[in-house]
């Protein structure tokens, strides 16, 4: 069919679109092939970050391909050809054609994925976020030139909440009318697949039942012989479905974190663990179905303090911790899939005390009993990080970042 931009109700081309697409023609997609093992640690850094911005004006190209195949089909079309063409799953190529028909009228997003300064992964965020709701593009286009992915995902969260003229309630009703879920055996190597996405609310609750399952799998397993992070999970999975009884842990399965408004006395801000905002009206709906940890932190309870009468930390330690760690310290890793680790260790007489903890994953964990890696508190912001050891052990874990010169 031959381009009418009368073809498709709806679908209108603005002037705005036409200037991009002459734009990013001009966009020069090139990173020359040359002997990487030749260059220094700076150069391969500066290669890095070119491959980045090529990786971007790149997806720029393939999201304005797909815009205009579907202005010229239909989505169906466009979504078949996408898949056949690039060999992407079909639910790869849905998503695809959809974010990149969103791209089509966020100009901002658009320019910055064209230049190289907005990351793919980025943009589609700032897509999916518009096809969802009322968001200020312009705003969130600006915070994606300098996030990291998982900031950037909460900016954007919070962000929606608080475009919603409902406290995000809207939002989180037609994202549990988008559930979905499949069971297929796959014709490729015969695998059963369970394939399903959730809302956030319900999401982080299942994610958080099947870690807690896994952290119990992982004290049981002998350390020789441990399974791969992903076979756990499928084993956990597996466990909660087959043997619910020996399965359901016990103790949170979702921890809801709020502000409490003393001027007003209510709660504000509601949100869960990873900063994902909530509706502040879930809290009373997820607190009805219990199973949530009511607890008010306050360092200064005894609460957090369990000294040497316990050598792990409780469920509320652990919440707390998941709040003022957000993650691994390491690797930023989910919560659900960290331990609590003795700054001062236990066997050194560390006490089981919230400022005597930090939260690590299983890999981490690892460096700092085998690599040589502390755990240092960051003056100005109090925040642990991870710090690689000043001289790399010779046996050479070629993958822990170098200490800069003294
Ligand atoms: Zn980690």
């Amino acid at each position: 069919m031959e381009m009418d931009s009368g073809d498709r109700a709806g679908g209108g081309d603005s002037p705005a679109s036409d200037a991009a697409r002459e734009a990013s023609a001009g966009v020069e997609v090139r990173v020359d092939a040359v002997a990487v093992s030749a260059l220094s640690d700076a150069a391969l850094h500066r290669r890095l970050a070119e491959i980045g911005r090529a990786t971007s004006a790149l997806a720029a190209l393939r999201s304005e391909t797909l815009r205009e195949l579907t202005r010229r089909t239909d989505t169906a079309t466009a979504e078949q050809t996408a898949k056949d063409t690039l060999r992407i799953p079909g639910r790869a190529a849905r998503s695809d054609v959809k974010l990149s028909v969103a791209l089509g009228d966020l100009d901002a997003t658009r320019s910055g994925l064209e230049e190289g300064t907005i990351p793919d992964g980025h943009a589609q965020l700032i897509a999916r976020a518009s096809t969802e709701g009322p968001i200020d593009e312009a705003w969130l286009a600006e915070r994606a030139q300098r996030e990291g992915y998982d900031q950037f995902r909460r900016t954007v969260a919070r962000h929606q909440a608080e475009a919603s003229s409902d406290d995000g309630a809207s939002l989180l009703e037609r994202q549990r009318q988008a559930r979905a879920g499949k069971i297929f055996t796959s014709r490729h190597d015969g695998m059963v697949v369970l394939n399903a996405q959730f809302d956030p609310v319900t999401g982080a609750r299942l994610a958080s039942v099947i870690a807690a399952t896994e952290r119990r799998l992982y004290s049981n397993e002998d350390p020789k012989s441990r399974p791969s992070h992903p076979q756990r999970t499928a084993d956990a999975i597996a466990m909660l479905m087959l043997e619910p009884e020996a399965a359901r842990p016990v103790g949170t399965s979702l921890l809801v974190v709020a502000d409490y408004d003393a001027v007003n006395h209510q709660l504000t801000n509601a949100r869960l663990s990873d900063g994902t905002p909530i509706p502040i009206g879930e809290i009373g709906r997820i607190a009805a179905d219990a199973q949530v940890l009511p607890a008010i932190f306050n360092h200064a309870t005894g609460d957090l303090r369990m000294g040497r009468s316990r050598r792990t930390a409780t469920e509320l330690q652990r919440a707390a911790l998941a709040l003022r760690d957000q993650g691994c310290i390491g690797c930023d890793v989910s919560p659900d899939y960290c331990r609590a680790h003795h700054i001062i260790e236990w066997q050194h007489g560390g006490r089981t005390d919230y400022d005597n903890l930090v939260l690590v994953c299983n890999d981490c964990h690892h460096k700092i009993h085998h690599h040589g890696h502390t755990v240092e508190q960051v003056p100005c912001t109090s925040r642990y990080e991870l710090r690689a050891p000043a001289t790399p052990p010779t046996t050479g874990d070629s993958t822990a970042p170098r200490a800069p010169p003294a």
